[in-house]
């Protein structure tokens, strides 16, 4: 039997639309859009540049030149952060403003700018995530050269104030990037309206394939390429262009705007059911994240006296994550919730619901099932459980139990 995939945080299928729409380029389109000497080269040219358009309008920028394709939103979070940072080589005390809960691929660029003298300043947040507006305002000097918060986190979901963040940095000067892979098909971004310099993509996050992004760079922002080569991307990305992604990126961009209302609604139905169904019916759980201020596809809970591995293992009919994908390999707890100061033993016991277009009442009943039997297992088999049920004070043995 397959499973109800329902992680649709860490990537999601390609569309078939999209797929039909990238198969001429797979095959007989398949020139190079550099090649301006014939017709393969000029088709490939026409299906890139309409796809450029196609992405500028999902963000409402201004014009299409302004968006700069990349291998993925890892790479467009890199090139907009070193980009920007390499283009002020010139400060000496250079700092930026971000979260603590940032996508890796800010952080670990933060970090390695860290190692070039850049002092990364973590702006305060709420216990839900969202940025304390005040705080962030407070950390901006005259040597701050980027805020970089993202739309929406992937674990929590929890929605960042994304347009009061811009007028902030507009009132400054100062460039805000923004990570929106997850926000996008999910709530409506406007780059103009929202006072946004650069934007992060990914296509494989709203059902385009995997392996191609872009970064948006509003005209003016000037950022020093990470990749050289060709002068691809008006000299901002070298290297000649993934047509195919290219082309599915556009497309995937053109439904998401299309169906952002209709899906969105239907999603947040979805999320609501599957959050009513949990507390009903299961005892001792918390939900992580803003209560609503947060992506309309997003759950994470916790439930406490269970393994998220375990619980994962009990309900095998659903593909679900605990934490993120990309910590999940080790045993570590997310380091989202430990920015939020979610103890240790409460982070272990958290799983993350990503919805998506599959996605079907009928599935969000299976899996309220799954859930409620799962759990009663797990915890009959839990000593601390009885222990809480018996109204003793466990805190202490939790500690010493998850510490050992
Ligand atoms: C998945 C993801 C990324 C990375 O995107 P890739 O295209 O896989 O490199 C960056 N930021 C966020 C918020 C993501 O969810």
């Amino acid at each position: 039997m397959k499973q109800i995939y329902m992680d649709h945080h860490a990537t999601t299928p390609v569309d078939a639309e999209v797929l039909e729409a990238m198969m001429p380029a797979l095959t007989t389109e398949f020139g190079n859009p550099s090649s301006n000497t014939h017709a393969y080269g000029h088709a490939a040219r026409y299906m890139v540049d309409a796809a450029r358009a196609q992405v500028a309008r999902l963000i409402a920028a201004t014009s299409p030149d302004e968006i700069i394709f990349t291998s993925g939103a890892t790479e467009a979070d890199n090139l907009a952060l070193k980009g920007v940072v390499h283009a002020k080589e010139h400060m000496a005390d250079r700092n930026m403003i971000t979260l603590a809960i940032e996508h890796k691929a800010v952080l670990d660029t933060a970090v390695r700018l860290e190692k070039e003298h850049v002092e990364i300043r973590f702006a305060r947040m709420d216990p839900y995530g969202v940025v304390d507006l005040d705080d962030l305002e407070k950390k901006i000097d005259k040597n701050t050269i980027l805020i970089s918060i993202q739309a929406a986190n992937s674990e929590i979901g929890t929605l960042q104030p994304i347009r009061d963040i811009g007028v902030i940095a507009k009132k400054h000067n100062v460039p805000f990037h923004t990570d929106a892979v997850q926000a996008l098909g999910r709530c409506e971004i406007d780059v103009v309206r929202d006072h946004i310099d650069l934007l992060s993509i990914s296509a494989h996050k709203m059902y385009g394939p995997k392996g191609i992004g872009a970064l948006y760079v509003r005209k003016g922002i000037k950022l020093v390429p990470i990749i050289d080569g060709g002068g691809h991307e008006r000299q901002m990305r070298s290297g000649t262009l993934n047509v195919p992604g290219i082309v599915g990126l556009g497309k995937a961009a053109e439904i998401a705007k299309r169906d952002l209302a209709r899906e969105s609604v239907r999603l947040l139905k979805l999320r609501n059911r599957l959050q009513e169904g949990i507390l009903r019916r299961i005892d001792h759980v918390g939900i992580n994240g803003h209560p609503t201020k947060r992506l309309p596809n997003n759950l994470n809970v916790t439930f406490a006296y269970v393994e998220g591995e375990s619980l994962i293992l009990a309900c095998r009919e659903v593909a679900l994550s605990s934490g993120s994908a990309c910590t999940s390999a080790s045993l570590q707890s997310s380091y989202v919730l430990k920015a939020l100061k979610v103890p240790d033993f409460l982070a272990h016991c958290s799983l993350r619901f990503g919805l998506g277009k599959s996605n079907t009442q009928e599935h969000i009943d299976i899996v309220i099932d799954l859930l409620e039997k799962g759990v009663q297992r797990l915890r009959e088999m839990s000593p601390l459980y009885d222990m809480a049920r018996e109204g003793v004070d466990i805190d202490g043995v939790r500690w010493s139990h998850h510490h050992k």
